[in-house]
Order: structure tokens, then sequence, then C-alpha cells
């Protein structure tokens, strides 16, 4: 469905480099990393460090200008060395809970960790989302207690502790923002999943939220560039929004998605009344004895209680009206052996992927060589549809 491949090319973020594993978590590096890395490090070692500390080329006369460049790197380096403990924090509860880990990867916005299911109850993603801030404001109290004990709170390491321990403090309160995909949204859908009992309502309103929280960002983006002058940070938070906005959305579809049509089998909605359309029916006759009469598109063609292939609407249009009277169901099917065929314990997930990989529009449902019934990409789509509306 195409729906689906851009869910996932939205949220795919690759790692591109291979850092290595831990807890057999795979770490690694996507491209766009490289842009906000470069970014950190410029502006730790141009403006803020110089603009603080402005004696340290004095005491440090061999490195000149370069100690802030110096102290700028490793900062940089440790914020996402920071960045990536706060992902492992949730990975390691999302392990130990029973979900599997696929990797972490560090990208322009932060970190994200691929969690290869979603929570089965609502304790469990409260676990996982606490974990990385509970992290991140460790480490801020750790930097913090770091930056009080060197001698003199002006050196590089002192100073150096104290961004780090202002930045991952940050990092704790910005992630525990309620605007799902963060983790404070990801806190408030596990108490609405908890009080509801249903994770895709919990998942909707956390996401309107998280949109909310979104344009906040966008507009707070907009204020800072045009009111202020700070056109980066303006930029950056609006940038930040925006990401924000796309990932609470497309989360949420294909959760409800996904949640839906892998929980249901195709037994469930198989039409399994259909007429039997004979093979020697004409065209014509086929038109006013079923089609017209039934509403529906598409029909199984039997013989002798066996299934022989699928005549529909869409055949019957690819046949010139002159020669209806003359053409056989038979002749204008698809034969059974070029038809998708599941089985009655397929999930609809799998239908709809079949339907997408191959373009059709019908798969039989068949077992044991005897047909159940017929499930039409229309059907699975209102069933799509009627459940949404609904809020199932
Ligand atoms: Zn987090």
């Amino acid at each position: 469905m195409r729906l689906l491949d851009r869910i996932r090319a939205n949220l795919a973020v690759r790692n591109a480099l291979r850092l290595g594993k831990v807890f057999h978590i795979e770490i690694g590096l996507d491209y766009s990393w490289f842009i906000v890395f470069a970014l950190v490090t410029w502006t730790l070692s141009a403006n803020y460090f110089p603009d603080i500390y402005p004696s340290w080329p004095r005491f440090y006369p061999s490195l000149g200008e370069g100690i802030y460049w110096i102290v700028g790197l490793v900062t940089s380096l440790l914020f996402f060395a920071s960045v990536l403990a706060h992902e492992l924090g949730h990975s390691v509860v999302a392990l130990r809970t029973g979900l599997p880990v696929q990797s972490i990867t560090l990208f322009i916005f932060g970190g994200v960790a691929r969690i290869g299911r979603e929570p089965t109850r609502p304790r469990q993603e409260l676990l996982i989302a606490i974990a990385g801030p509970a992290v991140s404001a460790l480490l801020g109290l750790l930097f913090w207690a770091l930056s009080a004990s060197w001698p003199n709170p002006r050196s590089p390491l002192a100073a150096l502790s104290e961004w780090l321990s202002y930045t991952n403090f940050a990092l704790a309160l910005f992630n525990l923002i309620p605007g799902f995909p963060l983790d404070g949204g990801r806190v408030l859908r596990a108490i609405l999943w908890s009080i509801g009992g249903n994770l895709v309502r919990a998942t909707r309103i956390a996401s309107w939220i998280g949109r909310g929280v979104a344009y906040l960002f966008i507009l707070g983006g907009l204020l800072l560039a045009l009111l202020d002058g700070d056109w980066l940070s303006g930029i950056w938070l609006a940038f930040i929004g925006w990401f924000l906005d796309n990932a609470a959305s497309m989360s949420y579809q294909q959760l409800a998605l996904r949640e839906m049509l892998s929980s249901r089998v195709t037994r469930e909605v198989l039409q399994s009344d259909l007429p039997q359309v004979r093979r020697d029916l004409t065209l014509d006759r086929f038109i006013q004895e079923v089609l017209l009469k039934t509403g529906r598109r598409s029909f199984p063609v039997m013989d002798n209680g066996r299934p022989l292939g699928i005549i529909s609407l869409h055949h019957v249009k690819t046949i010139p009206k002159a020669s209806w009277a003359t053409t056989t169901v038979e002749a204008a099917m698809t034969p059974l052996e070029r038809t998708i065929q599941v089985g009655p314990e397929d999930t609809l997930a799998r239908v709809l992927e079949q339907m997408t990989v191959d373009g059709i529009n019908q798969v039989l449902v068949i077992q044991d060589e005897k047909l159940l019934g017929l499930i039409s990409r229309e059907q699975l789509l209102s069933f799509i549809q009627t459940r949404a509306e609904l809020g199932m």
C-alpha cells in the first residue's frame, strides 16, 4: 500500500555508518548527523566558550584559540555520547521487558532507537519511555557533580562538565514535553492507554497533542527568527517542529493500520455467500443476473464446486460491448493459477501487502483446495475505513 511505503520512507533513518554493537544493538550514524555535529561543535568552539571564557588562550598559550576547538570537539562528542546513552536507556528497558531492539541511529534531530514491536502493556510503554529522560537527568546530575568538583570552576574541564550538565537536563526536559512521539508523549499515551484500554485511540489523542506541540515549535521558531533575528535557532526549532509533526501523524497512521490489519485474519472478512458464477455464462447474462443484482464487483468462477478463476467488473470493461453476448465468463476471467490465494488464517496485513506488490484488486481465500471466499480491495479498504470511523 502506498501509504505504508510513504510512512516507511518518512521514518526511514538508516545506519549509513555502523559504529558497532552494544547489547547486540547495532549503533550507527545517519549522514544527516554530521550536519548537527558540525553545527554543535562550531557553536561551542566559535561562540559559546570564547564568549564565556575569554581567558583560555592566555592559560594555554601553546594552543592559542585552538583550545576552544579542542574543548568544543570533546564537548560535542560527549554530547552525542549522552544522546546515545539516552537511547540506550530506552533500549535496555525495552530489551528487559521483552521487546527486540534492532538499532540505534544518531541523526540530525538526535537519536532514534528502532524497537521491533510496539509495547503490549501500558506499563511497559511507560517504563521504556521514561528510561531515556531518566538517563539524561542522571547524566545531568553526574556532569553537575563533576563540574563542581574541579578546583578551578573556569577551567575547560569544569566548563565542559557544566555545559554537558545543563544540556543533559535540557534533553531530559525537552523529551518530556507531552507531544507524541517525544518521550513525554509516550508517557501520556501509556497513561491514556491504561485508562481507556485502547492503544490506537490513546495514540490518536497523544499524536493530536504531539502535532499541536509541533505547530507551537514551528510558530516559536518563526517568531524567534523574525522578532529576535535569531535565524539559526529559529529555523532549527521550526525544522524540529516540522519533523515532529510528520513523525506524530505517521506514527499514528502506521500503528493504527498495522495494529488493526495484523490482528485480523482473512476468515473474519471474507465474502463467503458469493453467487456461484458458471464458466459458460455469457458476459451480458453475467452483468444482468449477477453484477447488477448484487452490487458487488468481483466473483469466483466455479465448476463443480471447484474454483476456476476470478471475474470482476474490471474484466468486463476490458471486453468490447459488442462481444458481451458471445464472450463467456471463462474467456474473460483471470484463471486460478494467475490469482493470488491466501489461507483463512493469513492476516489482513499480508493480504494488503499482496495486493500492493502484485497490483491486484482481489484475492481468493482457499483452504485444502476448497474455496472459502473472496476478499476485494474495496472490501478491505471499507473494513479499514469503517473501523477507523468507529475508532476501533
Ligand atoms: Zn527518548
